[in-house]
């Protein structure tokens, strides 16, 4: 018989070997402030996350409040830095109210598992973001896929889930590794015709879409039509955490049930006073949204020219998908050689065969950042044709 220890070592070795064998193997990359890397990886749509007002802000804040917050939101942990940043964040959204969470990833696990059950029908958007699948597993509820941004297959497994079920239905706002957009209109229509409610994750497009940076749902799209909306603060706005937003007794049924959100330290009050100032920025510095609007239409006219394949997508996140994950990494890694770090994005995040290099770009980028962007793009294609 084997020791439990050597079957747990096996259990890992085994792991290991299936995911390298498969070519999938992850690295970390430890980065320091001091590198000269183009960053065409990150989230940082605005270019607010290294923003020296911002740092300023967040350590006013950790002198006033502290470090820390020191406990929960229900016991001891909600400051007035969160509930003014609460505030703010309704206001943004065009809703009653909204709540603070630690994390977008425990913000989704928090709101589905408060609001489902095994009773309840969930229906997801087949490119939704893994927590968004992960909180209905939390909630023991099965979660439906429909095609992605197909109307008719939703109305269609709308149509056979029973009446008296209460059903939800899950999508992205911009789905993180495509860059598409939601069709809000269409869901919210959809929805209202089967009586159903309508949950929006829009954490890639809060800061970046809307005419108020208010993300694709935003004031445009009230809590009548989107009733539950998931914003994070880690991308556009530069800092951390997220929140939802809703009505009054949505978001006390959350402070009431949502377990992601009552057993976790509120988060440290240094950051959301850095978002509170994130926020003043977004709304008087809209020149940052124009630039980057100007840089997406340069890099998709210019990418498209030199015929690489570009994903239909107007957002900062601009996929170039090569299909084959050895020839993404392939196209990585020279690009790293020229100091450009870009997502190489593989199973299981997307589909087998559809392997990506994820560019996205920033207000921060200048033009020649893009120029040098696009000569290596040009050079990885020319590679393959005369190794
Ligand atoms: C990044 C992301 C999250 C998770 O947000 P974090 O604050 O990073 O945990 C949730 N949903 C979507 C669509 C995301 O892209």
């Amino acid at each position: 018989m084997t020791a439990p220890a050597d079957r747990w070592a096996r259990r890992l070795a085994d792991a290991a070997e299936t995911r390298r064998a498969a070519g999938l193997w992850r690295r970390r990359l430890t980065l320091s402030p001091d590198d000269v890397w183009l960053d065409f990886a990150g989230n940082d749509y605005l270019g607010l996350a290294r923003d020296p007002r911002l740092a300023e802000a967040q350590a006013t804040g950790a002198r006033r409040f502290g470090a820390g917050a020191g406990a929960s939101h229900l016991v001891s942990g909600h400051l007035e830095v969160h509930e003014a940043l609460e505030r703010r964040l309704a206001a943004l959204t065009g809703r009653p109210r909204a709540l603070l969470f630690s994390t977008g990833y425990m913000a989704n696990l928090g709101t589905l598992q408060a609001l489902c059950d095994r009773e309840t029908r969930v229906f997801q958007d087949r490119l939704n973001h893994a927590s968004l699948l992960d909180g209905a597993r939390l909630a023991g509820a099965s979660s439906r896929r429909f095609h992605h941004r197909d109307l008719e297959d939703l109305a269609c497994l709308l149509a056979r889930s029973p009446d008296d079920a209460p059903s939800l239905v899950v999508s992205d706002g911009v789905f993180s590794m495509d860059g598409d957009v939601a069709d809000i209109p269409g869901l919210t229509t959809t929805c209202r015709d089967h009586g159903a409610w309508l949950m929006i994750d829009d954490a890639h497009g809060l800061g970046v879409l809307g005419a108020h940076g208010d993300g694709c749902v935003g004031r445009a799209h009230g809590p009548d039509a989107v009733p539950v909306l998931v914003g994070t603060l880690g991308k556009a706005l530069g800092t951390a955490g997220a929140f939802v937003a809703g009505s009054e007794a949505l978001i006390e049924h959350l402070t009431q049930f949502a377990r992601p959100y009552v057993y976790t330290t509120a988060q440290p009050p240094g950051v959301a006073a850095a978002t509170l100032a994130a926020l003043d920025l977004l709304e008087a510095e809209p020149e940052r949204r124009t630039r980057l609007m100007a840089g997406i239409t340069r890099f998709r006219r210019e990418a498209d020219a030199l015929g690489l394949p570009l994903a239909d997508s107007t957002t900062p996140i601009q996929p170039i998908v090569l299909g084959d994950s050895d020839r993404v990494m392939r196209w990585a890694a020279h690009l790293a050689q020229r100091g450009l770090m870009v997502g190489a994005i593989r199973a299981p995040t997307v589909p087998r065969g559809e392997a990506r290099l994820r560019v996205t770009l920033s207000a921060a980028h200048t033009d020649t950042d893009l120029n040098v962007l696009l000569e290596a793009l040009a050079d990885c294609q020319h590679r393959e044709v005369s190794p």
